[in-house]
């Protein structure tokens, strides 16, 4: 992979007219943040530009402003000079987006997912980035590109929600340099966002989250947490797939835990695992690629086909496998 320079995706930002900005699919408030974002910036500029995502947006996220640019994509494909796949690790998480792009000239990768490859013609791959909203947010100041309220909010959700307001590893003095510019660009209100962002759950989410504590389990003297959601419960509860992001957090946070994995039984035969870590030692990105996933050190996920209960075991085996040799 060769790595490209923000003046060299500004001037392909410049010279092109019709875009397309694409995010993979269950996307979070980095990936629809950073969406909005650029897609603002660039019709700011005169640009014609497409935000789909193959989900669509998001009830929780549908407080962002302008967030009714982003919709999921057409059934007819259409024709742009340039895509850009932002926040998505490999290419595939684009979902059904990638069809509805008959061609582009150039595409363009931003993302700050370690196990990115780096597909396309232009890329910036930061695993050092905390969001790729942080990225977003320096590409437009380094190419003096437009940065207004609408845009500043955007971006200060995208990191906001990837830094776990904050909060996470990666969180660096940049990073709160980087929120106090948009702050104080936007004049934002950061009391309403943290509120629509951390204070405005459906109770549903509140009713999964209990349902997931009765199957919540602990294995390797309490370093592994786990919980598992099964078909019959998201569909007993009505949940939506948005409404479980975050809930693995409350494993993460038990003393002890250095490990936590969230299994969601999902309707094609395959099982959704999500991992968080809280030592670098323990690089969860790693597990997961083992079984065709990716992600981040402490952050990953994977899709692996089986039952849940077959899934469960050979996750775990492999998670007390890594910990063994560790010890
Ligand atoms: P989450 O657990 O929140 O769904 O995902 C955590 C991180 O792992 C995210 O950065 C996400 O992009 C990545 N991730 C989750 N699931 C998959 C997957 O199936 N494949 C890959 N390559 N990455 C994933
Ligand atoms: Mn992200």
């Amino acid at each position: 992979m060769t790595a490209s320079t923000f003046d060299e995706i500004g001037r392909a930002l410049r010279v092109h007219q019709r875009f397309a900005i694409l995010s993979h699919i269950r996307p979070d408030g980095d990936a629809l943040g950073s969406q909005l974002a650029l897609a603002l910036s660039l019709q700011q500029l005169g640009k014609d530009v497409r935000v789909w995502n193959e989900d669509g947006m998001l009830e929780k996220y549908s407080f962002l402003p302008r967030a009714e640019l982003l919709t999921k994509p057409p059934c007819a494909a259409e024709e742009f000079d340039v895509a850009i796949a932002l926040d998505t690790a490999i290419q595939n998480r684009l979902g059904t987006t990638l069809a509805a792009i008959r061609s582009a000239r150039i595409w363009i990768n931003i993302d700050h997912h370690l196990s990115n490859p780096g597909y396309g013609d232009l890329v910036i791959v930061d695993s050092n980035a905390p969001a790729t909203g942080e990225i977003i947010f320096d590409l437009i100041k380094s190419q003096g590109l437009p940065l207004n309220h609408d845009i500043a909010e955007n971006l200060y959700a995208a990191i906001s929600t990837d830094t776990g307001s904050f909060q996470y590893p990666k969180t660096s003095m940049r990073t709160f340099e980087i929120a106090a510019e948009l702050v104080r660009t936007g004049s934002l209100d950061v009391g309403k966002i943290s509120r629509q962002l951390y204070e405005n759950y459906p109770r549903r989410r509140l009713e999964l989250l209990r349902e997931l504590l009765r199957t919540m389990s602990f294995e390797f003297g309490g370093q592994v947490a786990s919980f598992s959601l099964t078909l019959k419960t998201a569909a007993d509860l009505a949940v939506l797939p948005e409404d479980n992001e975050g809930l693995i957090d409350h494993l993460r946070a038990i003393r002890g835990v250095i490990v936590a994995v969230f299994f969601e039984e999902l309707a094609d035969g395959k099982v959704r695992v999500s991992m968080r870590s809280k030592e670098e030692a323990v690089d969860v990105c790693a597990i997961c690629q083992k079984f065709g996933g990716g992600g981040h050190t402490l952050a990953a996920g994977a899709r692996v086909r089986g039952s849940l209960t077959e899934v469960e075991d050979k996750v775990l085996e492999e998670i007390r496998e890594v910990l063994e040799r560790k010890s």
